[in-house]
């Protein structure tokens, strides 16, 4: 990312300086729909991220334009009344839960630029919300706890976005630590930094996005709180798999997957911390590759380009590991490789999935970076 363009861009529109901010979009090393169970997730911040200039302004009106999309949208803070249907509602909405939070805003002139691809499965909406909450709260002059940071982005998702997500995405976009995973507990939001500086991890986008992405998600979900009730418990968190196994040929065969699905991801999220630990990523492949199995044949997400891209990668030499990445149904997968040259990867990549189907797959290559933060001060 060039920063001298954004704050350029910024100068020129707005006649000051702006301090300049940045939040990370994120990858997803293991534990697919695990966040909202309760249980483990294993993400990672990467370079690709949105970046927010911005000044503050002598009344109570917001200014925001995308050097990503073309037009600029105003909204005034005491007005609570505008729903902006646009992307600018994610500006909105950190905004103004920032104030229901005691967080008095200033008004500001802010302009985003972002090289995180949008859908893709990299959390860009995440990297939004996180980089403009932080950006208008310390243009405030005020200092917002990080895991409250993390819970306002995903209360903007929910409440202005329309879309029940987990809170990984924004924590991570917040907590992210140059060549570390974090391990969560998304029950108790504890954490731990795990070091990922030996892995290569390169993302392929499908390109693909089906439909049913939004209405099985909340079916999964409701599946899941089924398969818990089935065993009196609040979430499958809760649910051992020797419980789980004593029990089973009574259950539905719906609820039996689902609840596989999560109960083994769950434990390979934790396996999946000792193999990267003890330096073992020979392990840690296989647990990503069982991994895509069980999303695909127990919790029933993935698509026919996923299992494809999947398939394809690990035919390549050097790939220890792939699986799907994301809610599922379309988008992207993360592939773990040794560390030899990665472009005949990406070259075969291409080919044989364009050969396939027709498509030109994006292939991304990220190192792990760090959360959010303040990139360019005025005096810089
Ligand atoms: P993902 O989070 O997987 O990238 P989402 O559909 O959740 O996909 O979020 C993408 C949406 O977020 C975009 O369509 C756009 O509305 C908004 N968005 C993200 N980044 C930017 C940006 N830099 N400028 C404007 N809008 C953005
Ligand atoms: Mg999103």
């Amino acid at each position: 990312m060039n920063l001298s363009r954004i704050k350029n861009e910024f100068t020129a529109r707005y006649e000051t300086d702006p301090r300049v901010f940045r939040a990370p979009g994120r990858i997803n090393l293991i534990g697919e729909h695990t966040d909202y169970n309760e249980g483990f997730v294993l993400p990672a911040a990467i370079d690709f991220a949105t970046y927010v200039a911005g000044a503050t302004r002598d009344d109570r009106l917001i200014r925001v334009s995308s050097l990503n999309l073309d037009h600029e949208l105003a909204f005034d803070l005491d007005d609570e009344s505008i729903q902006a249907d646009t992307w600018a509602k994610y500006v909105q909405g950190v905004a103004l839960i920032l104030e229901r939070k005691g967080f008095r805003l200033r008004g500001a002139d802010l302009l985003i630029d972002s090289d995180v691809p949008f859908g893709a499965g990299l959390s860009s909406s995440a990297a939004l919300e996180i980089s403009t909450a932080f950006a208008l709260a310390s243009l405030s002059g005020h200092k917002v706890d990080g895991m409250e940071m993390a819970k306002i982005g995903q209360a903007a998702e929910h409440e202005f976005a329309g879309v029940r997500s987990g809170i990984m995405d924004q924590f991570v976009s917040v907590h992210g630590q140059t060549g570390h995973a974090l391990l969560l507990d998304c029950r108790s939001f504890e954490w731990s930094p795990v070091s990922v500086s030996h892995a290569n991890f390169i993302i392929c986008n499908t390109k693909a996005k089906h439909n049913l992405a939004e209405s099985e998600y909340n079916k999964r979900r409701a599946e899941c709180e089924d398969a818990a009730d089935f065993f009196g418990r609040t979430s499958l968190r809760d649910v051992t798999f020797d419980e789980f196994e004593a029990r089973s040929a009574e259950m539905p065969e719906i609820p039996r997957m689902r609840a596989r699905h999560v109960i083994t991801e769950n434990s390979r999220v934790l396996e999946a911390v000792k193999s990267l630990r003890s330096g073992d990523l020979t392990s840690l492949g296989s647990l990503m590759n069982e991994s895509h199995e069980s999303l695909r044949s127990d919790f029933e997400v993935s698509c026919r380009e996923l299992d494809l891209m999947a398939e394809l990668a690990r035919q390549q030499k050097g790939v220890l590991g792939a699986r799907m990445m994301g809610g599922g149904f379309g988008g992207c997968t993360i592939n773990l490789l040794d560390d030899g040259d990665h472009r005949q990867f990406v070259e075969k990549m291409t080919e044989n999935y364009h050969r396939a189907t027709g498509i030109v797959p994006d292939i991304y290559e990220c190192e792990i970076s760090g959360g959010v933060c303040e990139v360019m001060s005025v005096n810089d």
